[in-house]
């Protein structure tokens, strides 16, 4: 979500006619977006502005931002105070506030002198980047829930993010179709529960509705969807995954733990049984599909025994996919007003590398026996030589290729498993493509 929300950021400061730079120290403009769903994030968000600030005392022309869940969707008075040396304050998939402030700067400082960069032009007062020029990312994650209403005990995001809001439908497609000009190949619809997409709104379609406008879109050639809530994941949607070739078959579905009274403590609203009969559902009526989880270890109170009931769910389901936490107390959310935090740190490392090694066998399992066939990757971009893609079920994919393999769907020959990547070799000839 908060990648998202950086792209749509850098577009538009794009259109008021800044580019990228090559370095920090050389940006007129720098914002940092921030997420606050684990301490180590707040931390890492609070270390980098600390570095920062020696070139805004350097260069007070320097433009600093601050977005993201650190500000929150609330109000910014507090935070202003806290950090006095910062221009501007955006809340969480908001920019405007930053593009309100450069405009305003740009005006005053009479940007009539201004020769404008190679390629850029002048519409209606603002510079524009031709729309050709801008280079896309293959995928491009797309906002369709904004905010969440759930309030699971631990999670900052609702109070940070506030209230769960269903994007137009409309303005969603026309989003995608703009994408796809610009040679973007998949979209990745996003929301903290981005199954629930619509049922905020009268008259909007479900998930699986979008879904089949989207699928529409001639140039695109995959669709991808997450966070999955268990409770809200309807047969249609499931159908949709089936028939619908684009819609690529992999569901994240976070169940965060296999022990009731720790998913009633959560306030999740599923018992290890319903998740269990859940994933069952979705393979039934998905063949081939692959599924993604999130693993919360140490939440407060969680016992040995209890810890034992997530290993077993992990065990008996073997989900292709583990995203694991460590249980980190947040501000103001139910758990930290009400719970000690007491597992302590030693503990939650050891359950994390518990669960860590069963997926590493899992993973590697579930790998070794795609050795020898062949699967369609999507290239996405080169890194040190190889090229970089994913299977529809989103497994890593490297091929070693001189080619331009850019955008390019492709089957491969996968002649190299491991736990967390595949390699291969191109099984067709890619300029047929
Ligand atoms: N809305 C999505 C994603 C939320 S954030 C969902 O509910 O699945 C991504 C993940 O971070 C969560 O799934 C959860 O596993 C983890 N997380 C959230 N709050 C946390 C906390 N306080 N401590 C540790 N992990 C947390």
């Amino acid at each position: 979500m908060n990648v998202a929300d950086s792209q749509r950021l850098a577009s538009a400061l794009e259109r008021l006619g800044y580019s990228e730079s090559a370095k920090v120290e050389e940006s007129d403009v720098i914002v940092l977006n921030t997420c606050m769903v684990r301490q180590s994030a707040e931390d890492k968000a609070l270390g980098r502005l600390s570095s920062l600030k020696p070139l805004k005392e350097k260069n007070p022309n320097l433009v600093l931002g601050l977005m993201g869940c650190m500000v929150g969707f609330r109000g910014q008075a507090d935070i202003r105070k806290k950090l006095p040396y910062v221009d501007v304050f955006a809340p969480p998939s908001d920019a405007k506030p930053i593009i309100d402030y450069l405009i305003e700067k740009q005006t005053t400082e009479a940007i009539n002198d201004f020769q404008p960069p190679k390629g850029f032009r002048w519409e209606s007062g603002t510079l524009v980047l031709p729309k050709n020029q801008r280079k896309r990312a293959v995928s491009a994650n797309i906002p369709i829930v904004y905010g969440c209403s759930h309030a699971c005990a631990y999670c900052i995001i609702p109070y940070k993010r506030g209230a769960e809001r269903s994007r137009d439908p409309q303005e969603i497609i026309e989003h995608i179709n703009s994408l796809t000009e610009q040679n973007v190949k998949e979209v990745v619809l996003l929301g903290q529960i981005v199954d629930r997409y619509g049922l905020d709104m009268e008259e909007y379609p479900t998930l699986a509705g979008l879904l089949r406008e989207i699928d529409k879109n001639e140039g695109l050639k995959r669709i991808r969807f997450l966070t999955s809530h268990p409770n809200w994941i309807t047969d249609e949607l499931l159908d949709v995954v089936r028939e619908l070739p684009k819609v690529m078959r992999h569901i994240e579905v976070p169940a965060q733990a296999g022990n009731d009274e720790v998913l009633r403590n959560m306030r999740r609203g599923y018992t290890d049984a319903e998740y269990r009969k859940l994933i069952e559902r979705i393979r039934d009526r998905i063949p081939g599909v692959s599924i993604g989880t999130d693993i919360i270890v140490g939440f407060p109170g969680e016992t040995d025994a209890q810890f034992q009931d997530t290993v077993n769910q992990l065990r008996d389901l073997r989900l292709d996919v583990v995203h694991l936490a460590r249980y980190s107390p947040r501000t103001g959310t139910l758990s930290e007003r009400t719970m000690p935090d007491d597992v302590p740190d030693e503990v939650k490392w050891e359950r994390f590398r518990t669960i860590e090694a069963l997926q590493e066998t899992i993973a590697t399992e579930k790998h070794a026996a795609m050795l020898g066939a062949t699967v369609e990757v999507l290239f996405e971009e080169k890194k040190k030589h190889r090229w970089q893609g994913r299977t529809e079920n989103m497994d890593l994919v490297f091929v070693e290729s001189d080619l331009d393999l850019r955008g390019k769907l492709l089957p491969v020959k996968i002649e190299w498993t491991g736990p967390w990547s595949l390699i291969g070799s191109l099984a067709a000839d890619p300029l047929v493509n």
